[in-house]
């Protein structure tokens, strides 16, 4: 027989957990996706894409559709449907005349599709730190990696808000640079009046099941430019195939993928888009009821947002300062779980310490992207680049998933108490 622990004592030394409810996962669809799925499962039409230039080469009447909403939404000239956003990262560095060799400076503390979109067209990733404040990509950083290579910067929106597209621009303009915006976390969110994803010369977002809105597995990308988005339609789908009857001349990275998404789910994402702004405005308040709710716990600090932006908590990403603290993360990681907290994390990824950099080994054994003839590259991948992103991944981010589960007013309550009752043990 287990004892039963006293509710003051952790559940890691035997005590009571604060949380036992099970939790469901968030769930972002309801009876207009079902409506939406039904009516094109009675069509008769899943897709209607062909690989052929001519009237179907951009897809069926959902796709087209969604993607009209969308870039009404979203402010931007053109809106491209993908089947995952890491699709949509891929099209878009074809888009943008990568040489191999080339380098595009990006973030490490990212998820790795964002780095091997790169790699694809046999372009080399050049990781710049973070700022320590925000997560995001650190434009001073950037400025230090810039080359005679560099062609484009890829900046993530991590955890739910806009890296500083302002300095990025001025760096990326005055060295004649593509500036690229993974806002995969971000949609909805705000930079400086306009929406997170919308300043770059193209940006996007993931539809995927744990994103803020989803449709199964899906992406948009965004952008203004009438032949980036070609360019994007036609890796989209079979660019090769399609050059000469598209009259298309700069065939270089014409080299297509099926990329395109199903008509079921452009029904499910515009009725999903229309949810988006719903969705963004309870992770505010999830995030302001665990502002107010830790304010007080010495060394713990809370998401900062940067001036200029709007965040919608994909995660509520948090630092510890070790300083003040008895214990080190691991125990405070531990201790946390074991009250129950869901979707804690106590790391998050540093990108260039994955075994693909740290060997350079992608395509092939031999080391290329990077041992290009005429282009060999020694960018270094080695721990110590990217300080502030090691630190925080080695010893001090504490993170909180706040799109994964459903959590009510009274759950956060009691987030916020199993963190106090954790806290009166490490400080
Ligand atoms: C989710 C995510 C991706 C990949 O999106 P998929 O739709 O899952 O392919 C890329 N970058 C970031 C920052 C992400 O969070």
């Amino acid at each position: 027989m287990t004892r039963p622990g006293k509710p003051q004592e952790l559940a890691i030394d035997g005590g009571q957990p604060m949380i036992t409810k099970a939790w469901p996962l968030r769930n972002t669809y309801g009876k207009e996706e079902e409506e939406a799925a039904l009516r094109v499962i009675r069509s008769g039409c899943l897709s209607r894409f062909q690989g052929s230039w001519g009237a179907d080469f951009l897809g069926g009447p959902e796709v087209r559709a969604f993607e009209e909403k969308c870039a009404a939404y979203f402010s931007k000239k053109h809106a491209i449907t993908v089947n995952s956003w890491t699709s949509g990262l891929t099209a878009m560095m074809g888009a943008i005349h990568l040489e191999p060799g080339d380098e595009v400076i990006t973030s490490p503390w990212t998820m790795c599709a964002s780095a091997t979109s790169i790699l694809h067209w046999n372009a080399i990733p050049v990781f710049a730190d973070i700022d320590p404040s925000t997560f995001c990509i650190d434009p001073r950083s950037v400025q230090e990696r810039i080359t005679e290579k560099t062609r484009a910067i890829l900046a993530i929106d991590i955890f739910g808000q806009s890296a500083d597209m302002v300095a990025l621009r001025a760096i990326a303009d005055a060295h004649d640079l593509y500036l690229l915006s993974d806002c995969a976390q971000a949609p909805g969110a705000v930079h400086h009046n306009q929406f997170a994803g919308t300043y770059a010369d193209i940006g996007g977002y993931s539809l995927n099941y744990h994103k803020h809105i989803h449709t199964g597995e899906g992406g948009i990308l965004v952008t203004d430019d009438d032949d980036l988005a070609l360019r994007m339609q036609m890796i989209r789908n079979h660019a090769e195939a399609i050059v000469e009857d598209a009259n298309y001349r700069d065939i270089s990275n014409m080299v297509g993928f099926n990329f395109r998404m199903g008509e079921i789910e452009a029904a499910f994402g515009s009725c999903q888009l229309e949810k988006l702004s719903g969705q963004v405005a309870r992770r505010q308040e999830i995030a302001q009821i665990l502002n107010d709710g830790l304010a007080q716990l010495p060394g713990l600090v809370p998401p900062l947002v940067a001036d200029g932006n709007t965040h919608v908590y994909y995660i509520y990403g948090m630092k510890l300062e070790l300083n003040e603290l008895s214990r080190d993360r691991a125990w405070i990681y531990e201790a946390l779980a074991g009250e129950g907290v869901p979707g804690i994390a106590q790391t998050y990824v540093n990108v260039h310490l994955l075994p693909m950099f740290q060997q350079k080994i992608a395509y092939g054994k031999a080391g290329y992207p990077w041992t290009h003839p005429g282009r060999e590259s020694s960018v270094d991948y080695r721990k110590g680049i990217c300080p502030v992103a090691e630190y925080l991944n080695d010893a001090s981010y504490l993170g909180l998933e706040t799109c994964v589960h459903e959590m009510s007013d009274e759950d956060l309550d009691l987030i916020v108490a199993a963190f106090h009752k954790v806290w009166r043990y490490c400080v």
